[in-house]
């Protein structure tokens, strides 16, 4: 491998020249890990920094440059020249030198956030890259990204990625849809995918429902009538529990995934502790109505019962 070339002029010290110029290539300095001397391809990023790389690597890693040097062409290379006249890319050093490592097998500089990876995958797109876009694809789905899991939902179904688009969907359920920041996301979905992600989050809410109306599950709160298990005299009024049932499906709505329904959380909601004092009107009888314990387990239960992914 020859020696990285620097050219001696830091390129912050330099005005932005177009790479087409003759100035370019002296004004501007090579990437230090992408400067083989020999190499016969410089692109040019929008900062102006210099990528001196072969275009085999490029013709063999990348569809676009295998479709652009099988075009009759000096592959930028002068004639009476050993420099490559610069391609000019129009994308950032940031984006463009993440893609070079990959392609080159070199160590990838770390993700910073989702807008980062997000820019490479659809320059591997734009390239016809598919190394790198199998490589995002393998970390797409990392809890860095899952927590904006609308944007990783997005990114899976463009890719038509079944697996990760499922994980990601199952990660949205923590957000309640119908709030409007997340109108512009949901806009950029096609409705083959917007329909699958809606129907996921309202078959959770609406199978809960269900669920919290079965007799068999919740006897002494939905079999009518209902007399007290202690003296199987008085007829339960089920007034607290459908109080709970309403509660806890206000809360299903706006957050599918039900995590606070299915923690001790909900022990301690008003409407759940009416239901734990809930006692029989008969006189010299007050049994309670509901088993707090087995009606806390039922309902974890029921949550269970829910589909996860779309
Ligand atoms: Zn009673």
């Amino acid at each position: 491998m020859a020696a990285p070339i620097h050219i001696a002029v830091p390129k912050t010290e330099v005005a932005p020249v177009p790479c087409s110029s003759p100035a370019a290539q002296m004004s501007f300095e090579y990437h230090p890990q992408f400067a083989f001397a020999d190499a016969d391809v410089v692109l040019c990023s929008t900062e102006g920094t210099l990528y001196r790389v072969y275009s085999y690597t490029l013709k063999t890693t990348c569809g676009l440059f295998r479709t652009m040097f099988s075009l009759p062409q000096k592959l930028g290379v002068e004639a009476d020249s050993k420099t490559p006249e610069p391609i000019p890319i129009y994308e950032h050093d940031n984006v463009l030198e993440k893609i070079l490592c990959m392609i080159h097998g070199l160590p990838i500089p770390k993700w910073k956030s989702l807008d980062d990876l997000e820019q490479v995958l659809f320059l591997a797109e734009k390239w016809d890259a598919q190394g790198p876009q199998d490589a995002i694809r393998a970390v797409l789905t990392s809890p860095q990204f899952l927590t904006e899991p609308l944007r990783v939902y997005i990114l899976a179904t463009h890719f038509d990625w079944e697996d990760e688009a499922k994980l990601a969907s199952q990660s949205t359920l923590s957000l309640s849809l119908h709030d409007e920041t997340h109108q512009p996301l949901l806009s950029r979905l096609s409705s083959k995918y917007l329909v699958p992600l809606l129907n996921l989050h309202r078959r959770r809410r609406d199978l809960f429902k269900e669920l919290l109306d079965s007799p068999e599950r919740f006897t002494a709160g939905n079999s009518n009538p209902y007399h007290c298990s202690r003296c199987g005299v008085t007829q339960l009024e089920n007034h607290s529990w459908r109080e709970l049932k309403a509660a806890m499906f206000i809360e299903i709505d706006r957050c599918p995934l039900g995590d606070r329904i299915g923690s001790l959380d909900l022990a301690s909601w008003p409407e759940a502790q009416a239901c734990w004092v809930a006692r029989c009107r008969k006189e010299g009888c007050g049994g309670l109505n509901y088993d707090k314990a087995a009606t806390l387990r039922q309902i974890k239960n029921c949550l269970d019962q829910l589909p996860m992914t779309i």
